[in-house]
């Protein structure tokens, strides 16, 4: 008797799976979801803030469930910016209302010759749970430092985009979370050798 139970048990998933999963699959990321509203707090990041508010805008410009704007008062953002020396690093979301992200803007990328709209650009990708895709084209925002300090696009492509609404479709995080887990980006096209 239990053995047969547990035969149904399995089979019961499996039949389901091949009926409902080509509908799924295909629904539209923004139908009907709220749009997840992250603040930011650019109060530590110095000259970067331009280039933060100019980085969030391209963001806004194509997404559709998640929407980046500047804290009302200082402390109460989901997120902060601020300016380092050292290399640009991130907490890796998505992070959602009530988190509490760091983007650290480092000077030793534009030290490298790296466009600061496209590394604060870069950098939020984390915060939105984009991971880094090095070998990309220019296009791509996540493909960082790879193309070279020629590549100045800063505004993500349609694929990153798609990726980020379907982090936030659900309105709340749909993932476990990834606690404090942090990117260091070496925004550098030379091959680190360990010795000097
Ligand atoms: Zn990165």
């Amino acid at each position: 008797m239990i053995k047969s139970m547990a035969v149904l048990t399995a089979l019961v998933p499996a039949l389901l799976s091949t009926t409902v999963g080509v509908a799924s699959a295909q629904s539209a990321p923004h139908a009907t979801a709220a749009v997840v509203t992250l603040t930011y707090d650019t109060g530590d990041a110095g000259q970067w803030a331009g280039a933060i508010d100019q980085a969030a805008q391209n963001w806004n410009d194509v997404l559709h469930n998640v929407r980046l704007e500047p804290a009302s008062t200082p402390g109460s953002a989901d997120y902060v910016y601020e300016a380092t020396s050292g290399w640009p690093q991130s907490t890796l979301g998505p992070i959602f209302p009530g988190g509490n992200g760091d983007v650290q803007l480092g000077q030793q990328a534009v030290d490298e010759g790296y466009d600061t709209i496209r590394i604060a650009a870069h950098e939020t990708g984390h915060i939105l749970g984009l991971l880094d895709d090095y070998s990309g084209p220019c296009s791509e925002i996540m493909s960082g430092h790879g193309p070279g300090t020629s590549c100045t696009n800063a505004t993500p492509d349609a694929a990153e985009a798609a990726q980020v609404d379907r982090n936030y479709a659900a309105g709340t995080r749909a993932v476990l979370p990834r606690h404090h887990q942090v990117v260091i980006d070496i925004w550098s096209g030379r091959v680190p050798t360990g010795s000097r």
